[in-house]
């Protein structure tokens, strides 16, 4: 029997395996780095010098499409337009709170995926949560994002559309982005090539020229991309979404802990922070009942000490179908500090825009519950 009269076995990839829905590249002109984009354009018999006229529209002017590049012949705004598109993301809808300090926007893809971005102006920075799936594979037990598995990854230039918006946003409002966290919908690390090409494109000193050290990059724990970070030369913050001292309690709230068990992820936490000098921070959603006793305070407290590190406690932004609740804010203070009584620096960062949803994926999860109910 020849392999092409075989019977044909239907072999579907898990629907949740990270490696599997690749982002197919380059979508449009976000997803290039300036060096490809020259090599395009001079392929294409074009000067290198009309590269960097594209870049500085895009990134400098932040012009959002091709006709807007006046300099440029009309010839190759319409093959870029056509080739290298600029409307990556389509805004559906756009949210502000915190009185409009927190400016949440839902995009819908080229395939019709649904996405959120937020935008957050404090007095002395503006920040960018930006997502990096659609969905996320991780499955943590308190997670909008995660209760939805993986549909697909994005690709870094729809991660840079996000940013460019943003910073459009941002500009109107007489303002200057400055930091991208890389906290929305999705586990970065298990989009590593496209989450490093994001970072290497918003950090171009000739674009948007983000410093690494505005750059965050938050992570479930994914031991083996956590050590790949450490080598890229590019030191970039890095969280790491601890929310519990043992593995016997971590392993319930994020599942990925069966995988990378907290002594193998500290040790590559150990190895980051030598590689880089980085001072990493170790996020703690703070649930009631759950793991926020003073007896796991302590715990965390002897689990942590001696690193350069520190705790960012999130009191948890509750998820309407599952079971999980914020402690009262005395009982927050008081798990916060156990832990500075004990040498470890720690914030609480309560989170933007609560009555819109802000918390990763909770917007999309209306949408996407309305869209089926109609
Ligand atoms: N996947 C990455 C980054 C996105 S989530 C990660 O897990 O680190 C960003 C942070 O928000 C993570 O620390 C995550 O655990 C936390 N988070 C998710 N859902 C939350 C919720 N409902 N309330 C508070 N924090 C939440
Ligand atoms: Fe994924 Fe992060 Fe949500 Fe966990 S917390 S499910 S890793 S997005």
């Amino acid at each position: 029997m020849t392999a092409s009269s075989s019977p044909q076995i239907a072999t579907r990839p898990p629907r949740n395996h990270a490696a599997t829905p690749r982002a197919s590249r380059p979508r449009g002109l976000y997803d290039l780095t300036l060096p490809e984009l020259e090599e395009r354009l001079v392929a294409a018999g074009y000067p290198a010098y009309r590269a960097r006229q594209v870049w500085g529209w895009a990134y400098r002017q932040l012009v959002g499409d091709y006709a807007g590049m006046r300099n440029l012949p009309a010839a190759l705004r319409e093959e870029l337009a056509t080739t290298l598109p600029l409307d990556l993301l389509t805004p559906v809808r756009t949210l502000t709170a915190d009185d409009g300090e927190t400016i949440k926007t839902l995009y819908r893809t080229g395939d019709g995926q649904l996405l959120e971005t937020v935008l957050m102006l404090y007095p002395d920075r503006a920040t960018v949560c930006v997502s990096c799936q659609v969905g996320c594979a991780v499955g943590c037990a308190f997670c909008a994002t995660g209760l939805m598995g993986l549909t697909r990854n994005l690709s870094a230039g729809e991660m840079v559309a996000q940013v460019a918006s943003a910073m459009r946003e941002a500009r109107q409002r007489g303002r200057a982005l400055t930091n991208v966290v890389m906290m929305g919908m999705g586990e970065p690390l298990q989009n590593y090539a496209e989450t490093l090409r994001f970072i290497r494109i918003i950090h171009d000193l000739d674009g948007l020229g983000l410093g690494a050290r505005r750059i965050t990059v938050s992570t479930s724990g994914i031991v083996p991309r956590i050590e790949a970070l450490a080598e890229e030369a590019l030191p970039v913050n890095l969280a790491v979404s601890l929310h519990a001292p043992n593995d016997e309690l971590r392993s319930r709230l994020v599942p990925i802990n069966q995988r990378y068990p907290i002594a193998a992820l500290l040790e590559a936490v150990d190895d980051y922070i030598e590689k880089t000098g980085r001072r990493v921070s170790f996020e703690y959603a703070l649930m009631r009942g759950i793991n926020d006793s003073e007896e796991i305070a302590r715990e965390l407290a002897a689990l942590l000490r001696g690193r350069l590190c520190h705790v960012n406690i999130i009191p948890l932004n509750p998820v309407d179908v599952l079971p999980y609740e914020r402690p009262d804010p005395a009982g927050i203070e008081r798990f916060a500090n156990t832990l500075r009584a004990a040498g470890i620096p720690t914030t609480v960062r309560y989170s933007r825009g609560l009555d819109i949803d802000a918390a990763c994926g909770q917007l999309r999860a209306k949408e996407e519950a309305a869209r089926q109910a109609s």
